[in-house]
């Protein structure tokens, strides 16, 4: 076999558009195959499907490039869970847009690793421009804002707590049981003492739990984490009420915004946020609300100085004598080595939508959710959990116990006709549809409640689901 050709340099685009071509063919198969928001037959049929498609996964010889693409991207788009399709709605896993899904290609293509100024010219400016820019949506009144790109929610609310402590020292979180679980790990991996855990009966924040607990632990360093837009329901916490406690006394704020902070690009919807900006840290995810395709997690400052623990010297990355030349250092960007230009696509997505396309993305999703809610408030067999805050719509099968709510997702999830969620509350166990596809109809909403009725008919005639 010849030396395979490189993507880059100017012989690259030529090697990767026949190529390219055949991945496209290979997406269009798979998902027409598959026909449905994931495949039917569960974990048996994919794993034999792609157990077969990858026998052996190291032949002695290669199969060559179109072969392996063809084989291996239908197999895998086939069984996928495809969150472009509208019945697929259980988790924050967003469609990506086409848009930034092909800029992502150009990331690979180009290679730029961020964790110095010689691997990445261009891509260190735009990545400084774009954390720039995002920060300031976050931080309107702050002069000198500052983000981090992270790898999502998770690695952002790592980077937080780590900043807090290496501010305060060994700080004493405290956050609402609707934080993300990823607090707690942050909390374990960092060596701090884990969160003390509030009451969220309503699914937010009870505000004279906060009270009582900042009083009591007023003699330690304390970091409240409130979170704008939960897992399992959307909600957003108090946070300005958050905010104004905190700064009674002396303690400070992180507020988990991964699923909630691009509203701040609604005008519509952005007071809902009102109180952000007063955090010493802010978590945003763009490949929820933002349609990037994973991953493109912010961490933003109010100042960028609050960025300065994570500095670090590798001198065969950023020496001094280059640094002070004028080479952009970037190494205490994150606390990663290679990283990839994940700016390239927000900055695409920015640029090609703009504010106003971006809101109406978010503002026509947000639509979705208070239809899907208003269907099932006009179905007398289904219960509404609430109404969406964001996009996320609780219901079941009115007189229904939790056996049957978990039996009804996975028997949808098994037989291939829908990808819904799971949410437990106060009041026991929900269907959960996470809306994320700003092209989903109003039918479509319709046939995903028909899906859930008429398995539920079933199941309470002791049919044998359709
Ligand atoms: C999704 C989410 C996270 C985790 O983010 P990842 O991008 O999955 O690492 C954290 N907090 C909240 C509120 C989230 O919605």
């Amino acid at each position: 076999m010849p030396t395979p050709p490189l993507a880059g340099s100017t012989t690259g685009p030529d090697a990767l558009r026949p190529l390219l071509d055949t991945v496209l063919t290979a997406l269009h198969d798979g998902a027409q195959r598959r026909n449905g928001p994931i495949p039917a037959g569960g974990p048996p049929t994919t794993t034999t499907h792609i157990h077969a498609a990858t026998h052996p996964v190291i032949p002695d010889h290669g199969t060559g490039p179109h072969h392996a693409l063809r084989t291996l991207v239908t197999a895998l788009t086939q069984g996928s869970a495809d969150p472009a399709h509208p019945h697929c709605t259980a988790h924050l896993h967003t469609p990506p847009l086409a848009l930034a899904t092909a800029a992502d290609l150009a990331a690979s293509a180009l290679n730029p690793s961020m964790d110095s100024w010689d691997q990445a010219p261009a891509a260190s400016t735009l990545e400084a421009a774009t954390t720039t820019a995002l920060a300031h949506e976050i931080y309107p009144h702050h002069p000198h804002p500052d983000a981090l790109i992270t790898t999502g929610g998770t690695e952002a609310n790592q980077l937080a707590l780590l900043l807090a402590r290496e501010r305060h020292g060994p700080v004493q979180t405290i956050c609402a049981t609707n934080a993300h679980h990823s607090i707690n790990r942050a909390t374990w991996l960092l060596g701090l003492p884990d969160p003390l855990t509030i009451p969220a009966p309503t699914g937010v924040m009870d505000l004279t739990a906060l009270q009582e607990t900042l009083t009591r632990h007023h003699h330690q360093r304390l970091l409240v984490t409130a979170t704008a837009g939960t897992t399992d329901t959307g909600q957003i916490d108090p946070l300005d009420d958050i905010a104004d406690l905190c700064t009674t006394h002396g303690a400070e704020l992180h507020i988990d915004a991964a699923y909630g902070g691009p509203l701040l690009f609604s005008p519509t919807h952005r007071t809902k946020l009102h109180g952000l900006h007063r955090a010493h840290s802010v978590t945003l995810d763009l490949h929820k609300l933002g349609w990037q395709p994973a991953p493109a997690g912010i961490l933003a400052v109010p100042d960028h100085h609050h960025l300065q623990a994570l500095h670090h010297q590798a001198p065969y990355l950023n020496a001094h004598d280059d640094t002070e030349a004028g080479l952009p250092d970037l190494l205490g960007r994150s606390l990663r080595t290679t990283r990839r230009p994940d700016a390239l696509k927000i900055a695409v997505t920015l640029q090609a939508l703009g504010r106003t396309g971006l809101a109406d993305l978010i503002d026509r999703t947000i639509h979705t959710a208070h239809h899907l809610a208003d269907l099932i408030t006009h179905t007398p067999t289904l219960d509404l959990y609430d109404h969406p805050t964001i996009t996320t719509v609780l219901f079941r099968p009115t007189h229904t116990d939790d056996h049957t709510v978990a039996t009804i997702r996975r028997t949808l999830l098994t037989n291939g006709r829908a990808v819904l969620g799971r949410a437990h509350t106060h009041n026991g166990l929900w269907l959960k549809a996470t809306l994320l596809n700003p092209h989903t109809t109003p039918d479509d909403l319709q046939t995903l409640l028909d899906h859930v009725t008429h398995l539920t008919h079933d199941l309470k005639k002791g049919n044998t689901p359709r």
